[in-house]
């Protein structure tokens, strides 16, 4: 079964670029591993600092020669929408892709990641022809304007938790506003990407205009950031990668970088929601979907003390339920972890936060007798308030719960050190619920619901060291132009 999977899943074999996938003659090769079964499935080339050079000053050629930049916005709207239709037509192979390579599961993929990057597409199409500049109000014998202009090469480093929804996150709002782009993608899970750009050149993408260059972060990524011909950097990924593209674009540059970044978000239950049950299973999603490995995985659950005991009893009941398995099985309801290091790492967080006084109601270990590292949904109920579950984020199927008894208590356990990337308030009391959103300290609220949606026009980002700028909606679109200020002079009188 597995092997027939793989067999008919024939992998890009390297970087995209001249419009082709193609290797570089001195590209050093590492292993791709699967995390469902922890197997090599590829090898990846690692791109040199010269074929990033090469890579770049292409799509740098492309953005200034071709006509992408200067062609009639709603003309570049026709390649993304087409572009779209391609990823509809070949959306069978490409959700493989996604499934062998990353975590999510293949049901997932078709049902969720597949719509989403189209309608993604089909959104920054829309806003290719609706923005502009504008008339300044100047002395009477001048005209001033001030005109959008695309930056020209975007460099973009992407990670490896959704691949697919990254890639189109940074690529379709640059593409629209005219820019060329590169990407990077995680060298856990590259592949999906190369296949997104093939799809965009064949939908009429002019050539080099969207490359995507294979390799490390150290080497490959750092080069991308570092080049002189990328005018504008966007990432994402940890917090602490987050720190070195922002010094290193501040050294070689500088120049402007969007930065969306880890996260360690609450989901804060008052005893007046209005249905236990329902609340109680979209916590328990918000912290176990794609195994927790999402940015803005709910996972700090802080909780009225009069409702605490039935509403564990769900979670629980909710959690022992999920089925662990390689993402191409319909029975999977329990992503893969996408390497061992990583399950080490979630391993080595729950053990030391159990050290130091946090109580396990339920998982706390890995799955036994997989391939692939699989980690047991787990709740840690904890009382000290400096444990490093609280902390740090864990980015794995790990639920914390911490309780409180007044509305102040609440918001002020809410409040992360660090973070500040999105939070939940579950409540019918609407005064509380606006003395929520103005209280917490994060980029994204979502009241009596946890997640983004398929409402393109809700900007998603962080404060705090969560993020710089933000990803879709108008201002991501906004964010891929720069201004140009035009002052002309005539003479009033003949
Ligand atoms: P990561 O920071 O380890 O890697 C992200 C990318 O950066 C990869 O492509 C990697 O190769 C590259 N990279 C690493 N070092 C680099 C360097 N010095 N220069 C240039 N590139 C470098 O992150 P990850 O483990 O792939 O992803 C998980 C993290 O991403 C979590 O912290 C998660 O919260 C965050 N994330 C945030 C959002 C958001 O919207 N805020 C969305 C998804 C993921």
């Amino acid at each position: 079964m597995e092997e027939q999977y793989l067999e008919n899943t024939p992998i890009p074999k390297g970087h995209f670029y001249h419009g082709e996938c193609q290797t570089g003659d001195h590209d050093v090769y590492m292993d791709v591993i699967c995390p469902s079964t922890g197997a090599v499935y590829a090898k990846m080339p690692i791109a040199t600092k010269e074929m990033v050079n090469l890579i770049v000053e292409a799509s740098y050629a492309a953005q200034r020669n071709s006509d992408w930049a200067t062609r009639a916005p709603r003309e570049r709207a026709k390649v993304l929408y087409q572009w779209a239709t391609l990823i509809e037509q070949n959306q069978t192979y490409l959700a493989r892709l996604e499934a062998i390579g990353s975590s999510r599961p293949l049901h997932e993929v078709l049902a969720w990641d597949i719509p989403y990057i189209i309608d993604t597409a089909r959104f920054f199409a829309e806003l290719a022809d609706k923005h502009g500049g504008y008339i300044g109000a100047t002395q009477s014998n001048h005209l001033g304007m001030v005109i959008r202009e695309p930056y020209g090469v975007v460099g973009a480093i992407t990670p490896w938790n959704f691949p697919l929804s990254m890639a189109m996150w940074k690529a379709a709002p640059a593409l629209a506003a005219g820019n060329a782009i590169v990407i990077k993608p995680s060298e856990l899970t590259p592949f999906s990407t190369v296949y997104l750009a093939k799809l965009a050149f064949d939908a009429g993408l002019p050539s080099d205009i969207f490359n995507v260059v294979l390799g490390s972060g150290r080497e490959t990524g750092a080069a991308l950031c570092e080049h002189p011909q990328i005018n504008k950097v966007t990432f994402t990924g940890s917090t602490q990668t987050g720190s070195s593209i922002m010094s290193a674009c501040a050294l070689t540059g500088p120049k402007p970088v969007t930065l969306e970044l880890g996260g360690k978000s609450p989901q804060i239950v008052f005893a007046d929601t209005k249905d236990l049950e329902r609340t109680a299973l979209t916590i328990a999603k918000a912290i176990t979907g794609n195994a927790g490995q999402v940015c803005v995985s709910g996972s700090r659950l802080i909780i009225e003390k009069s409702i605490e005991s039935p509403f564990i009893a769900l979670l629980k009941k909710y959690f022992e339920q999920l089925s662990p398995g390689v993402t191409w099985h319909s029975s999977t309801t329990l992503s893969p972890i996408i390497s061992q290091q990583q399950a080490q790492r979630i391993q080595s967080i729950v053990d030391q936060s159990l050290a130091q006084g946090a109580e396990c109601l339920c998982g706390g270990t890995m799955f036994e007798g997989f391939g692939g590292a699989y980690f047991a949904p787990t709740l840690l109920k904890i009382q000290d308030e400096q444990n490093i579950a609280l902390e740090q984020e864990i980015f794995g199927p790990v639920l914390t719960i911490q309780s409180f008894e007044s509305e102040d208590e609440a918001w002020r356990l809410s409040r992360h050190e660090v973070y500040g990337l999105a939070a939940g308030i579950h409540s019918a009391n609407l005064d509380r619920v606006m003395r929520g959103i103005r209280t917490l300290e994060v980029g994204s609220v979502w009241v009596n619901r946890y997640g983004r949606s398929f409402d393109h026009i809700m900007p998603t980002g962080g404060y705090k060291k969560s993020g710089i700028g933000k990803d879709i909606g108008v201002e991501a679109f906004e964010a891929n132009l720069r201004s140009k200020s035009v002052l002309l002079e005539f003479e009033e009188k003949i």
